[in-house]
């Protein structure tokens, strides 16, 4: 999915989001380029097929409130798919450093925003995210980042959990790493599947914290959550 399209060619906005993902405030990486052309799907097609959505329900894609809605959802699916753009190895750009430390790194309660591929209706919530190094450790800022390329793509929640695990294994070869995301789908919220406010948990625990109870039942005290099946 990722890199199919020349980076010079997405929408300024979007090409905003993936500079703020991969680099660090005050970095400048590639800055945007205000006269690249619209990009992809800058066809009109989400328009048009918005425009007909509209018709289906029985609305009128011609009366004022809704003249601009094709080109603002236009824009925003571009945005909150942004994640398909952003380039791991500018993202995680001179942020592994070999230390010492050896002990368990925890970034929690890291707010998250993605869409549910399945209605495309958002779920959010926060993200928690830990390693035992092996020798490297990363950026702080980093984990933030890696959870917002992940968001921003449509996604469900477990592959989600899933990817940000095995992205931080692959990269960094740490001893063991767990992931923790809680959300809220408004797809199950609005459609009164579950009462409001539920929030569904998933994990990712690999290396160390799948093998070792003790690294496991640290991490999810770190996180002030039980952990599973204890
Ligand atoms: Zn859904």
């Amino acid at each position: 999915m990722t890199d199919q399209h020349d980076p010079r060619d997405l929408p300024e906005s979007v090409r905003r989001i993936v500079d703020e993902i991969e680099n660090e405030i005050g970095d400048n990486g590639h800055a945007p380029d205000a006269s690249a052309p619209p990009g992809p799907g800058a066809n009109g097609g989400i328009e048009a097929a918005v425009r007909q959505i509209l018709v289906e329900i029985g609305e009128d894609p011609g009366r004022e409130g809704l003249l601009g809605t094709p080109g603002r959802m236009h824009r925003l699916y571009h945005e909150l798919t942004a994640g398909y753009h952003v380039d791991p190895e500018r993202l995680i750009n001179r942020a592994i450093f070999e230390v010492g430390y050896s002990e368990m790194v925890v970034v929690k309660d890291i707010p998250f925003y993605s869409l549910c591929e399945h209605h495309l209706l958002p779920f959010f919530g926060s993200a928690h995210v830990a390693y035992v190094p092996d020798g490297r450790v990363i950026g702080l800022s980093k984990i933030p980042r890696i959870v917002e390329m992940y968001a921003r793509r449509l996604q469900v929640q477990e592959r989600m959990t899933q990817h940000i695990a095995d992205f931080l294994m692959d990269r960094l070869e740490p001893k063991g790493v767990g992931v923790v995301l809680e959300a809220t789908h408004l797809c199950a919220a609005m459609r009164g599947v579950r009462k409001p406010g539920t929030v569904m948990t998933t994990a990712a625990v690999l290396g160390l914290f799948r093998r070792n109870d003790k690294t496991r039942a640290e991490f999810f005290a770190h996180i002030g959550r039980p952990a599973p099946g204890a």
